[in-house]
């Protein structure tokens, strides 16, 4: 804990505020892990907290006075200050009914959901407090709830999914009685909003092992609460192309694939329509047919249950929808320029496909240095071509609108678009027809003015 701010913090509240770094900040220095924020905690009640910063020049935000945090900007860094409480009783599953402010530290940690994230560090020195044996789990590598496991998941039902979160961010194991007691009380995570299981579940699609908190929403039934419709996935068994079922198949891509949102989301989703599609032919082989569709619809209920971005959901959507196509000797350049027009159509960049279709063929386990071999050379091949910036939309035509308006001698109307797509055609077929008199050719012959 050395970042030099929080000492100025510490001076500027005194001794008696027994500054503490809690939480997840704690869990990732001991791990030498990044971490984006500092959780603090303090004695003091938020109005002491806002009194003395302010008296020490510190710029000072009342961010969530009724649960005891105030915010103050350490060198333009928000840093948010907790005042030690405890969570009155939990009615609904989701929330407590009231927190109680003026604990001492040892009750502030107990309120905690897991061991690792139950432990303090004194700014400016002093032992780590670690009441429940956080260190020894950190170094076992087990997620263990703070005390009994059916108490604390019956107060607030996020944090079984809290666990299976840790488990795939950190690779941990989550011990066998908090494991226990998750099926034991999917009553109560059913009551958590929609928006608290996202901000979880993204988490644990984006960590270090989505495969293993997958597994474990699977196993323990909360995969049924928020992602009903993959649960047929589970031993739907695929063909010579594939080493494993959908579902295996899905954890794979999603291990391979970069740690961003969109690419996660679309390795748990771009597969989620196969079961519905699964066909068996004459000789036992099995097909998919349309299965790109079938699961955007999946995604799309999926996502759109979950209240997830609108600009998440239009990048999951464009991955899934490409996500099977696979280039073939039969593509000449005109071929290739297509396919990158349709990728431009759907705002989707050619290396992030390529990123993606990457994690797909490794995610089958079937011929992988082949394939890898393979897509690599395509994806030499479509970058070189991208890289001439050939024209894929209209508006990189040689004449505009305006123009062959003028050419054509009429005012805009439906006409007109046809003929700039009939153009453009013939623009990506060959590239050299790009310029204002060989369009104006070609726009003659088009309105028969030739
Ligand atoms: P991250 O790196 O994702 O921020 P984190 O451990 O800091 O991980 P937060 O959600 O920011 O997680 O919560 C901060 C701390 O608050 C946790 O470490 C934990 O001590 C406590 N906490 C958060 N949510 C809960 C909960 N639902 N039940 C009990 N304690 C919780
Ligand atoms: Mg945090």
């Amino acid at each position: 804990m050395t970042w030099a701010p929080l000492l100025r913090l510490r001076e500027a509240l005194g001794p008696d505020a027994e500054l503490a770094v809690v939480g997840g900040a704690v869990r990732d220095e001991l791990l030498g892990r990044p971490h984006a924020d500092w959780d603090l905690a303090t004695r003091l009640l938020p109005q002491a907290v806002m009194d003395r910063a302010r008296t020490a020049g510190l710029k000072v935000i009342p961010t969530g006075l009724q649960h005891g945090t105030v915010t103050v900007i350490l060198e333009d860094r928000p840093v948010e200050i907790t005042t030690f409480r405890s969570d009155g009783d939990y009615l609904d599953g989701r929330r407590p009914e009231s927190v109680r402010l003026g604990v001492d530290l040892l009750e502030d940690l107990s309120r905690r959901d897991f061991t690792i994230n139950a432990m303090a560090l004194p700014v400016g020195g002093g032992a780590l407090v670690d009441p429940f044996g956080g260190q020894v789990d950190l170094a076992a590598k087990v997620i263990r709830a703070v005390g009994d496991p059916m108490l604390r998941f019956g107060e607030d039902g996020l944090r079984p999914l809290r666990a299976c979160r840790f488990a795939a961010q950190l690779g941990f194991e989550v011990e066998a009685a908090t494991l226990a007691a998750i099926p034991r009380r999917l009553d109560v995570s059913r009551k958590v909003s929609v928006e608290r299981v996202f901000t979880e579940m993204d988490k644990l699609l984006r960590g270090l092992e989505p495969a293993r908190g997958l597994d474990l929403l699977a196993r323990t039934g909360l995969l049924d609460l928020w992602l009903p419709e993959l649960r047929s996935l589970i031993g739907c068994e695929q063909n010579r192309y594939h080493r494993h079922d959908v579902w295996i198949h899905t954890l794979e891509v999603a291990g391979f694939a970069p740690p961003e949102p969109a690419l996660r989301w679309a390795a748990l989703l771009h597969d989620a329509g196969k079961p519905a599609t699964r066909i068996t032919g004459p000789e036992g082989d099995v097909h998919f047919y349309g299965h790109e569709e079938a699961s955007l619809e999946v995604a799309e209920a999926i996502l759109g249950r979950l209240k997830a971005s609108h600009a998440l959901r239009q990048d999951v959507a464009a991955l899934i929808r490409h996500h099977g196509i696979h280039p073939t000797k039969a593509w000449g350049d005109a071929a290739c320029r297509r396919f990158l027009r349709r990728l431009a159509d759907d705002g989707l960049s050619l290396a992030r496909w390529g990123a993606f279709r990457l994690a797909d063929l490794q995610g089958k386990g079937v011929d992988v240095d082949q394939n890898l071999a393979e897509h690599g050379g395509w994806m030499a091949r479509l970058q070189a071509l991208a890289a001439t910036t050939p024209p894929l939309s209209v508006r990189a035509l040689a004449l505009d609108g305006a123009a062959l308006m003028v050419l054509a001698g009429r005012g805009g109307g439906p006409w007109l678009g046809d003929l700039q797509r009939r153009l453009l055609e013939a623009v990506i077929e060959d590239p050299g027809t790009n310029t204002p008199e060989r369009l104006a050719e070609l726009a003659r012959k088009e309105l028969g003015q030739a």
